[in-house]
């Protein structure tokens, strides 16, 4: 688990800000939801946190220590994008375990991660099975755990719902929360769902237009939003 500091976090493409110069600070072990409209710059935002995007200017640190130049595996991030990233020619069992094989992890510490990601989310009857054999939310928990296996200091997942039906929508978000209640590990949620970030995260960062417009507990910002658009955003049905 790890705490995370943002300050003057900025990301520009060939010149054009997209990101303008944004201070957070995520306690260790917190459930954060990042929301906004379509374009605000979340997925940006997390892709730099992951490592996966590099940062024009300021500084991001994990516990305190800057960590602008370290790789994602150095960060020791896992990440669900909302198009599940499987290997379809590998079976789940080899999606679970291939990243690790590339760490050289030792194999009985491999196989007792997969054990326990297998029970975690219930992926038992799936092991032996390749991707295509397996409907959107089964390919989306198998991608949850293959972030799991890794045990990594903080999760990050960008929209990893929205390509999934209602019903299975609210089935893996109460699978997620679950996660967080036993794992405790950060985690930082991307999603343009005002409901998801209401009912899942302890804090909630609203975006627009690469700033943050306002941070607070769900509850606050309902309450108490600071300006319009957040009232709006918070308030609008889905
Ligand atoms: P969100 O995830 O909130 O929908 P993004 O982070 O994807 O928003 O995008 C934020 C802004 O950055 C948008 O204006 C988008 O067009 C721009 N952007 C994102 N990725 C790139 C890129 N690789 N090159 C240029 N502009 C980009
Ligand atoms: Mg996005």
């Amino acid at each position: 688990m790890a705490s995370i500091q943002l300050k003057g976090l900025t990301k520009a493409y060939g010149g054009l800000e997209v990101i303008h110069g944004i201070d957070l600070q995520i306690d260790e072990g917190e459930f954060v939801a990042l929301v906004g409209p379509s374009g605000c710059g979340k997925s940006t935002m997390l892709r730099m946190i992951a490592g996966l995007e590099t940062i024009s200017k300021g500084e991001l640190s994990f516990d305190e220590e800057v960590v602008n130049r370290l790789t994602p595996t150095e960060r020791g991030i896992s990440m669900v994008f909302q198009s599940y990233a499987l290997y379809p020619h590998l079976s789940v069992r080899k999606n679970l375990s291939f990243g690790l094989e590339n760490l050289r992890m030792p194999r009985p510490e491999i196989e007792a991660r997969i054990a326990e990601a297998t029970r975690m989310l219930e992926l038992g009857p799936y092991l032996d099975r390749k991707p295509k054999a397996l409907s959107g939310g089964q390919r989306q928990r198998v991608a949850i755990g293959r972030a799991i296996v890794r045990q990594p200091r903080v999760f990050l997942f960008d929209e990893p719902l929205s390509n999934l039906d209602a019903k299975l929508r609210v089935q893996t978000r109460g699978e997620i929360s679950r996660l967080h209640q036993q794992l405790g590990t950060t985690m930082i949620y991307v999603t343009h769902d005002q409901v998801e970030a209401m009912t899942m995260a302890q804090k909630i960062v609203v975006m627009n237009g690469g700033r943050v417009e306002q941070v607070g507990r769900p509850l606050d910002l309902f309450e108490r939003p600071a300006n319009l658009f957040v009232a709006g955003f918070i308030g609008s049905p889905r």
